[in-house]
């Protein structure tokens, strides 16, 4: 008997459901493929997410080393690769976490279907969520599609499981032993896959994970009150590790309740959000593609190329949603406070396609979660399941004086404005800012001109 754990978007060893069942039940490999599917899309051949995921992977292998095994990565298509592998090892059982993304779901089923023909088991794992889709249901058997009442649902059978965290601890001692030539410490992986070292803002590896955890549980009492102020570490930072399982939901969940006040709860309640979009996106695949309220599809949108091409790099004259972009170009990471700004605003007031900013989000943020990414985009363009009504219209003005209010943030990141005062920075004017953009549309004109443009709906 001999099993192979395959990891993809939960690189660590530790508090680990498929590996923890997988080393219970014989001695394991662990493999991780560099999918050529999911790699040919990125266009960016420096893609810091690469490097991320790299750094992750070489961690997993010194732990591995130090129990006399090795991670086995290939480059290639997991439906080619996996059945190789489990004919050269003489794998009977694979175990592998769920996926709740439409392609990443296609791909475990053709896989799984492939191994059942050459008559090797597959098992899949909840791990990446707390609760799924069935097990979060209205008192009449169907889906939450409002966030509030799903909320207190997932609260009401947390405390029915008597708020039990499992810990699925790995015990490595039951590794494969392995020795492996073309290691990723002894091989250059990156010319193999296509890709270039790059320098990421965060270290990948569970061990840079916990760190920022531990420090986060510092702070975590005033994150209620300083979550909204992007010139303030006062957000976990977490997102980009939970997005590769470098920590796991349960590592964060555990933080969370290991206290009991108003900070504490409100960062669960956004770990609840995850869980939420995650269970959207399971059961309402098509969103990947349409709004989740479809007659939202019917809009026409009015925006011009060059305002979205302003927007993308942080030229539309307007401080906090240039700041916040050039933020993001620089580092792929953004504020949630921020986030919400820039979408409203590309949507709401220039007028664009919310599809065209997600997809540059895609392409830009380090934590990029389709299901998560997709919520967010829905929410700000008023299309998704529990989003802002269609006429709520962030003012970026007014959102920049009062979440950025002495223009900190906006300073970092548009030295343009380097001379305004607390005053001026928010709606910069005259001859002392010629070097910074003048408003590319006047945002008062154009409120009007998204009512209009969004009263399709009340017709269809
Ligand atoms: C337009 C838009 C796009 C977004 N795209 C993504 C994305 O691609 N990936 C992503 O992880 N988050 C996305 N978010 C949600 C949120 O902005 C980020 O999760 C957050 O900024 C990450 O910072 P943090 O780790 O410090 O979060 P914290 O505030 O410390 O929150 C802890 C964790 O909770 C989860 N979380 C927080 N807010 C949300 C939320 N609204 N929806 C779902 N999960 C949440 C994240 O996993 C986060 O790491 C998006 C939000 C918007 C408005």
């Amino acid at each position: 008997m001999r099993n192979l754990c395959w990891i993809r978007r939960d690189l660590r060893l530790h508090d680990h459901f498929a590996l923890s069942q997988a080393l219970k039940s014989g001695p394991t490999l662990v493999t991780f493929i560099f999918d050529e599917e999911i790699l040919s899309k990125l266009k960016n051949k420096s893609d810091k997410r690469i490097t991320f995921i790299y750094d992750s992977l070489i961690e997993i292998e010194n732990e591995l080393q130090k129990k006399g095994s090795s991670l086995l990565v290939r480059y290639g298509s997991p439906m080619e690769e996996i059945p190789k592998i489990c004919e050269e090892f003489k794998i009977t059982k694979i175990f592998f976490n769920r996926d709740y993304e439409p392609y990443a779901k296609k791909r475990d089923e053709a896989v799984t279907k492939k191994l059942k023909t050459l008559g090797i088991e597959a098992e899949n794992f909840k791990d990446g969520v707390f609760f799924e889709k069935q097990e979060i249901l209205t008192g009449s058997g169907s889906l939450y599609k409002v966030f509030t009442p799903y909320k207190n649902k997932w609260l009401e059978k947390f405390d029915s499981l008597e708020k039990f965290i499992p810990d699925y601890s790995c015990n490595l001692k039951n590794l494969y032993p392995y020795t492996n030539k073309k290691n990723i410490l002894a091989t250059n992986w990156y010319d193999i896959i296509g890709f270039k070292e790059t320098s990421a803002p965060l270290h990948g590896g569970t061990k840079s994970a916990l760190k920022l955890l531990e420090k986060f549980g510092t702070h975590i009492q005033k994150y209620k009150a300083e979550r909204d102020f992007p010139a303030i570490q006062g957000t976990s930072n977490l997102s980009v590790h939970i997005r590769f399982g470098t920590i796991s939901l349960r590592d964060m969940l555990r933080q969370g309740f290991s206290e009991k006040n108003e900070g504490s709860s409100t960062w669960i309640s956004e770990l609840v959000w995850r869980d939420f979009y995650q269970m959207i996106l399971d059961t309402h695949p098509y969103i990947e593609k349409e709004s989740f309220k479809r007659e939202y599809d019917q809009i026409k949108w009015l925006g011009k190329d060059d305002h979205f091409k302003a927007w993308c790099e942080g030229q539309t004259g307007f401080p906090i949603v240039d700041a916040a972009m050039r933020c993001l170009n620089e580092t792929g990471m953004m504020h949630n406070r921020l986030r919400m700004i820039v979408a409203s605003f590309l949507c709401k007031i220039l007028l664009v396609e919310w599809r065209k900013g997600e997809r540059y989000f895609a392409e830009k943020l380090l934590d990029f979660d389709l299901a998560a990414n997709n919520g967010g985009w829905q929410w700000s363009s008023s299309s998704g399941c529990d989003a802002q009504p269609y006429f709520r219209i962030f003012n970026p003005y007014t959102q920049s004086e009062k979440f950025d209010e002495n223009g900190e943030f906006i300073k970092k990141w548009v030295p343009e404005l380097a001379a305004a005062s607390k005053k001026e920075i928010h709606r910069p004017s005259g001859l002392l800012f010629s070097q910074y953009p003048q408003p590319i549309v006047s945002y008062e004109a154009n409120r009007v001109k998204c009512l209009e443009m969004y009263s399709i709906i009340k017709k269809a």
